[in-house]
């Protein structure tokens, strides 16, 4: 999967995703990540890219030529007969979530359109924006950040990034649950013993003991996944039970 990044700070993009997991997976040629400098595209001799918003405000606007003709650069390198689809990190875009990051990683190529200071001319966004995406409900200086965190979230359902496939199968998110509880070596740390469940070797009781954990976990901290997650009547109502007794 290639991942193109068009950016104002390419090394911090670089550095940010060349180590751990999403290295490997770069050094197996599993991913390709490029980030590309928008102010290379500059058009005049100082690499100015901003400039003010009209009708006045605080800050400093991108300019739309340099996005606009780095994006070229990347499209007319990709030379695909399919359109690449262009993610534009903002705020104001849709909530980045676990499927939208399974969605993404069909994808054989992918742009993000990270924006810095007040953001980005209106204008070029309308001419090659797919997908405006937010990683959240605050607000950073730039997109960067947020294209790594989307980048290492996709690059993640890549097959072969992750050693064990199954890993993404039975963590967070999945099936809008929050992953159970979990222990290592030793068993006993602090005066705290792992459950003992745990340690039976009996694969039913330890499933499950840890949907179970799922279910509670999940009702605590997000109880509005609770409501798009598949259960069954005996699990509604031990969630039920459970908040009940909580509550006493
Ligand atoms: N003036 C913009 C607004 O109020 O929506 C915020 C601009 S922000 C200071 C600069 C850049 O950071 C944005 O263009 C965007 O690329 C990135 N950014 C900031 N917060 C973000 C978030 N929560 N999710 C994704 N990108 C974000």
């Amino acid at each position: 999967m290639n991942f193109y990044v068009l950016t104002l700070f390419p090394e911090m993009v670089m550095s940010g995703l060349n180590t751990s997991i999403i290295g490997k997976g770069v050094e197996k040629g599993l991913l390709n990540i490029e980030a590309i400098n928008i102010r290379d595209y500059a058009g005049n001799k100082y690499g100015k890219v901003d400039d003010y918003p009209y009708g006045g405000g605080a800050g400093m606007l991108m300019q739309p030529g340099p996005v606009y003709r780095s994006y070229e650069s990347v499209v007319d390198k990709i030379a695909s007969e399919r359109p690449t689809r262009v993610v534009y990190l903002t705020p104001t875009g849709n909530v980045f979530h676990q499927d939208m990051a399974k969605e993404l990683a069909q994808e054989e190529n992918l742009i993000f359109l990270c924006g810095h200071y007040e953001g980005i001319d209106e204008r070029v966004l309308d001419k090659i924006v797919t997908d405006p995406v937010s990683i959240g409900d605050y607000v950073l200086t730039g997109g960067e950040l947020p294209a790594m965190v989307m980048i290492d979230a996709i690059s993640r359902f890549v097959p072969g990034v992750l050693k064990n496939e199954v890993s993404a199968e039975t963590e967070s998110f999945h099936e809008n649950l929050l992953e159970y509880p979990q222990y290592t070596r030793p068993e006993e740390f602090m005066g705290e013993k792992v459950p003992e469940v745990l340690l039976s070797g009996h694969h039913g009781k330890v499933d499950a003991w840890r949907r179970e954990q799922s279910l509670l976990r999940t009702a605590k901290f997000r109880p509005d996944l609770l409501k798009k997650a598949e259960l069954t009547e005996k699990e509604r109502q031990f969630i039920q039970k459970s908040l009940e007794n909580a509550d006493k």
